[in-house]
């Protein structure tokens, strides 16, 4: 597991604006009063989530987990929250503080917190979430080693260079503060995407050489890997450093580009404009993935025109960046790598 420093400096610009773990530990003195606000939440009861507040003495080294505790505990307050372990081993206790994901026992309390239950999940009540559809996903992943060999018995030779791709997955949680952050999950039932947890449950499998399942198809037909826009925000939100893009879904990608080319589309046609040009264009990305149905949106077409997202003459008379050569000599030498 990567140490809390590494995992403090993933989240970018932090230390850049002191706001280091160390920073915020020292931002208070014991006694001081922290503001709390809390989302409450009974769909039972409720049309809409509402506020509370609250006032908690600041105690040595608090924890987001030990404001929470005090309220239900010290002040008696009636609300949902979930945690088990306390020490960033179950991922049960994962919530919004201040916007951002956190695992509320390993995070430090701030003068002011605005607590939420994680996004892109049902809410059962205030900030506990429903995992049941996550659980349920993954069950549809098969999370077993499928051989072709039969299990030759322990103990089990396998060197440890032959595990490292899969030992980043092994260091899930389960926490769900990435499928939280993810933006595409924004876009509800207009995708099939199952978000990054489910991905790197299926990368635990998919990564292991033992295994012989074709992950590459699970990961399109099921998880819809091909939705992922990569972004960064998992990555940046995983409190256990795990590099869910470039170690998890980017190798995934490439596994469900040889099984299901087709849905590779939009990644092969990417990489072949950057080959070509040395940039993106977007409109020949759309004109080369969607074809004659780009037409089909035509309002939108306009308004990227208007917007100056994509540029036709750019498309049809632009040259390639001066330094063409060197990107294609990059996607040359991947090529050798992968042979
Ligand atoms: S990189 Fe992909 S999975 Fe991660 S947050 Fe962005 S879109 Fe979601
Ligand atoms: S990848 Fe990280 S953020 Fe996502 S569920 Fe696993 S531990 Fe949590």
């Amino acid at each position: 597991m990567s140490s809390t420093a590494t995992v403090n400096a993933r989240r970018l610009g932090q230390s850049e604006s002191g706001d280091s773990s160390k920073a915020r530990l020292h931002r208070m003195k014991v006694g001081d009063l922290i503001r709390v606000r809390i989302s409450r939440f009974d769909p039972t009861k409720d049309q809409t989530a509402y506020y509370d507040e609250y006032e908690v003495p600041y105690s040595k080294m608090m924890r987001v987990l030990d404001v929470l505790n005090f309220i239900a505990e010290d002040l008696e307050q009636d609300f949902a929250y979930r945690w088990f372990c306390g020490v960033k081993k179950c991922g049960t206790c994962a919530v919004r503080m201040n916007g951002r994901e956190v695992l509320s026992c390993w995070e430090s309390a701030e003068p002011e917190m605005l607590i939420e239950p994680l996004r892109h999940a049902p809410i059962i009540r205030d900030l506990v979430i429903d995992r049941a559809p996550y659980e349920n996903l993954i069950g549809r992943l098969m999370p077993w080693l499928e051989r072709k060999d039969a299990y030759a018995g322990w103990p089990e030779r396998i060197s440890h260079r032959d595990m490292e791709d899969v030992t980043n997955a092994l260091d899930c949680l389960s926490c769900m503060c990435c499928v939280s952050a993810c933006p595409v999950l924004d876009l509800g039932d207009e995708t099939n995407f199952s978000g990054p947890a489910p991905l790197v449950q299926l990368a635990q499998m998919a990564l292991d050489p033992r295994d012989n399942m074709d992950r590459g198809a699970l990961a399109v037909d099921v998880a819809g890997i091909f939705n992922c826009v990569s972004c960064y925000k998992c990555e940046e939100a995983c409190p256990v450093g795990i590099p869910v893009v470039s170690g998890i879904i980017e190798p995934l990608k490439a596994m469900a580009a040889l099984s299901r080319p087709g849905a590779a589309r939009h990644s092969l046609v990417f990489a072949d404009i950057i080959q070509k040009r040395g940039r993106i264009d977007p409109s020949e990305l759309i004109l080369r993935t969607q074809g004659l149905f780009a037409f089909a949106h035509l309002g939108r077409v306009f308004r990227l025109l208007v917007l100056g997202k994509i540029n036709l003459a750019r498309t049809l008379f632009g040259k390639p960046i001066s330094l063409i050569e060197k990107v294609r000599d990059i996607f040359e030498r991947t090529r050798k790598t992968k042979i």
